[in-house]
């Protein structure tokens, strides 16, 4: 079995790689550790190998392991559906919320984020493959929806996040990438602040060189580092 330590520089390796080849600086694309279903342990082990951010699907295990690790051990990346009801846990413990994609829950993540004085980040999830059993707003929605939630004191929009269906071939997810990429574009043409577009969270163990190719600032990788969930 290799150690989290190779993982994460075999992994940090093919970042460098994908990025060279399309011309980008690997300084701009951030690895989000996804350690959902896996201890504390091994989340240590990561940190202590240089691993800055972390990714969290479920809101009270999430709390339970931050409070074991640390709030300032890492920044912490909300990744799992949210229901409002947890949106207050959501903003105390997390640096950026990758999922809104509703504007009830983008107001009630304002109002929670009112209460203790923060401008918390956010990015809309784009249901990009349109599937019935994903969250996400719908592509030709989303424009509307980042209008809508820059209107809100306490919250700060930086982009998009995507998760298009599994491929053997991570080829086949290219093109809900570029999808991604695209719709980031017709907002910067319609007017959205450039700082308000700066991520594209997309791409996952199997698929992150091709969405880095595609424009991923934000690679969300849980089973190449940590290994299989049980
Ligand atoms: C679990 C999960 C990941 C990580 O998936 P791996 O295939 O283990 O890398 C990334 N993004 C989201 C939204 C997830 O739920």
């Amino acid at each position: 079995m290799t150690s989290i330590r190779d993982n994460l520089a075999e992994i940090q390796e093919k970042i460098h790689t994908a990025a060279a080849n399309c011309g980008r600086n690997p300084a701009d694309i951030t690895l989000v550790g996804v350690s959902k279903k896996h201890g504390t342990e091994k989340m240590h082990q990561a940190i202590d190998a240089g691993l800055t951010d972390l990714g969290e699907n479920y809101i009270q295990e999430a709390v339970d392991k931050i409070d074991a690790i640390g709030r300032q051990a890492a920044r912490w990346h909300f990744i799992g559906h949210l229901q409002s009801n947890k949106a207050r846990f959501a903003v105390q413990y997390f640096d950026l919320i990758h999922t809104v994609d509703k504007l009830k829950l983008a107001k009630e993540i304002d109002k929670q984020a009112k209460k203790i004085e923060k401008r918390q980040k956010i990015l809309l999830q784009v249901n990009i493959a349109e599937e019935e059993t994903k969250s996400g707003a719908g592509a030709h929605e989303v424009i509307d929806l980042a209008g809508e939630v820059m209107k809100f004191e306490h919250l700060e929009l930086h982009g998009l996040m995507c998760m298009p269906p599994y491929f053997d071939d991570p080829e086949h997810a290219r093109p809900y990438f570029r999808h991604l990429a695209k719709i980031r574009e017709q907002m910067l043409d319609a007017g959205v602040d450039k700082n308000a577009m700066t991520h594209l969270s997309m791409g996952m163990s199997h698929d992150f060189s091709v969405a880095i190719q595609e424009g991923a600032t934000l690679v969300r990788v849980g089973t190449a580092i940590f290994g299989t969930r049980s």
